[in-house]
């Protein structure tokens, strides 16, 4: 009798199925999603965890990586690349359905913890040493490329290797409090961050070709009374435009600042934008400009008075309205 065939996405499904539960449970401790694991078809061969890597489509599965789990669980899986001939992005298939904006990161298991965040991601993983200038068509039609390294030396030169292939890309550094060697997986998953801090990292990212884009300027109202001016000055400095912001309206990094759809007006596309570096808003639709105080004098009609007391209680609750 003729065996069956078996097709890669055959053996991927397979694989998939024979995870046991304890490799489950590792890769959630990861951060990554039971979902992302099916979608994935990540799976177990009985030695190695299987990640295949798919070609434009799930349906094409055009090789696999393979991870050794670690000896102690906290540190990261050691990745075997056996994709068919060439060095690939891990992640293909992100790519293929043309999303607005994509991160690309070093590792597999960091773009499958940022997929599960819902964010769109490849990894060079593998391929890091090679950065093939082929790829940069995939690239074509993205608007907002950030790449998001480690602090290593070699993360820092693939980051640039990158840069030179796709000169729009915007690298965004993780923050020295990941540690030496620190990865995506540290940030979300040691630190604790949010996916909204995460948004305000790819924020301060920085292309090949800066541009100064100057942020709008606005002028900063001046109560007559002295006790408020030194109270907003210093909640000024101390809580961040984007944080009260992030309250009404989902902020996503776009070039270097934070876009949405614009809580001051109905709107249909994402005229709002948060420029993290000088604290100020604006809508290219609305007209309306600002600092924090304004935004909330605008936003929930405060006066000026209300605006510093909600704001100081924000300081310490996190919420605007509410007692202390
Ligand atoms: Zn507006």
């Amino acid at each position: 009798m003729l065996k069956p065939i078996l097709t890669p996405r055959d053996i991927a499904e397979r694989y998939n199925r024979c995870m046991p539960d304890e490799i489950r449970q590792y890769l959630n401790s990861r951060g990554i999603a039971a979902t992302i694991i099916d979608r994935q078809l990540l799976g177990w061969n009985g030695a190695n965890i299987t990640i295949p890597v798919f070609g434009d489509t799930f349906w094409q599965v055009v090789g696999f990586r393979y991870a050794t789990l670690p000896q102690k669980l906290g540190d990261s899986p050691e990745m075997q690349f056996a994709d068919t001939d060439k060095p690939m992005l891990y992640g293909h298939e992100t790519l293929a359905r043309k999303p607005h904006r994509i991160v690309i990161c070093e590792e597999e298991f960091d773009r499958l913890l940022l997929e599960s965040h819902g964010v769109p991601a490849v990894a060079l993983g593998a391929g890091t040493t090679a950065v093939l200038p082929q790829w940069k068509d995939a690239f074509d039609g993205v608007e907002d490329i950030f790449i998001c390294c480690g602090r290593r030396t070699a993360s820092a030169e693939a980051a640039k290797k990158v840069q030179h292939v796709l000169p729009n890309a915007r690298i965004a550094k993780l923050p020295a409090e990941v540690g030496e060697g620190g990865r995506i997986f540290d940030y979300f998953m040691r630190l604790l961050h949010t996916d909204h801090d995460f948004e305000v990292l790819l924020a301060s990212g920085t292309a090949a070709d800066e541009s100064t884009s100057q942020p709008p300027q606005i002028g900063l109202l001046k109560p007559a009374d002295k006790t408020q001016a030194r109270r907003a000055a210093r909640l000024r400095k101390r809580v961040r435009l984007h944080d009260v912001v992030y309250i009404f309206t989902n902020l996503q990094a776009s070039a270097g600042r934070l876009v949405s759809h614009c809580p001051l007006h109905d709107d249909s596309s994402r005229s709002f934008s948060v420029h993290p570096e000088t604290d100020v808003y604006s809508c290219s639709v609305c007209g309306a400009a600002g600092d924090v105080v304004m935004f909330l004098m605008n936003k929930e009609s405060m006066t000026f008075g209300q605006a510093l007391e909600a704001l100081e209680r924000f300081e310490i609750t996190g919420t605007i309205y509410g007692a202390f």
